[in-house]
């Protein structure tokens, strides 16, 4: 493979397909759209900045200049399997990767958690859906870089699934934003279809790792054969313990895949202990 440019032809030529966009039914994800429409439809919404939430600086920009340095990217030294930041260079695994064996294959995440905070749960919960452009930027951007180091590419953009009722309460899947975003920029395709949530989980935020794992038990399935699901890179917005994304892998990998990664927009910075 040669280096990765965001040249989605060379992707396609890559994998020894013939050129495209990186959608199964061959149109573009803005349809459409042209330049002058997007401009009006710009200036009638102008875009939300994901640190302030006011219409971004400069005009056109996918966040404002002044705000970038308030989210901070994930630094080294980095946990080799789940990829979130660790305090010392003491061990190269984070404290949950030491102490539960994990499912996934490796993974990576772009933001510390407590610096993105504020504008992922408006993203999430409060319908801004516009802030996934510029996340989805940096996701990306991440990954093409790791994907020029270890030269292969996933096969497959998967989001990781929100229940019927949950999508239905919130109009969107926040991971499915990401991975669009992220199918949009690099050429690989995003399947929808091929993971399910299937029962609703309790809320996991004063579980311990054990007992998350515990709550997500069958709570996701996999569709597809073997061939269709060789590489997979599973997105979400948050890492934690990885609990979920360890469900997610565990059903696909029953379904035939061969290798699950994931990246993550945001994730906490190992304790250390
Ligand atoms: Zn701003
Ligand atoms: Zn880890």
């Amino acid at each position: 493979m040669k280096g990765y440019d965001l040249d989605r032809d060379h992707y396609w030529e890559a994998k020894g397909l013939p050129a495209g966009n990186g959608r199964r039914d061959g149109r573009t994800l803005h349809g459409k759209m042209t330049a002058p429409v997007r401009l009006a439809e710009e200036l009638l919404f102008p875009r939300r900045c994901p640190v302030c939430d006011r219409p971004v600086q400069p005009f056109g920009a996918l966040i404002c200049a002044s705000c970038e340095g308030v989210l901070q990217k994930v630094q080294m030294p980095v946990c080799r399997r789940c990829g979130k930041q660790l305090r010392s260079e003491s061990s190269d695994l984070c404290r949950d990767c030491r102490t539960l064996p994990h499912v996934f294959e490796r993974g990576e995440t772009v933001f510390t958690y407590h610096s993105a905070a504020g504008g992922i749960f408006r993203f999430k919960y409060r319908g801004r859906q516009e802030y996934g452009a510029y996340y989805g930027k940096c996701m990306a951007d991440k990954l093409v870089c790791s994907m020029n180091i270890s030269r292969r590419m996933p096969d497959y953009l998967v989001p990781v699934p929100v229940s019927a009722h949950r999508l239905a309460a919130r109009g969107y899947n926040q991971a499915f934003v990401l991975a669009r975003e992220i199918s949009r920029r690099t050429g690989i395709p995003v399947r929808d279809d091929v993971l399910r949530r299937v029962a609703d989980t309790l809320p996991m935020k004063n579980m311990t790792p054990a007992e998350r794992q515990n709550n997500l038990k069958k709570a996701f399935q996999a569709f597809g054969n073997d061939v269709e699901l060789n590489s997979i890179m599973l997105i979400d917005d948050i890492y934690t313990t990885g609990a979920t994304i360890d469900a997610c892998a565990h059903a696909l990998y029953r379904q035939g895949a061969r290798r699950v990664c994931f990246i993550t927009l945001a994730a906490g910075v190992d304790s250390g202990f």
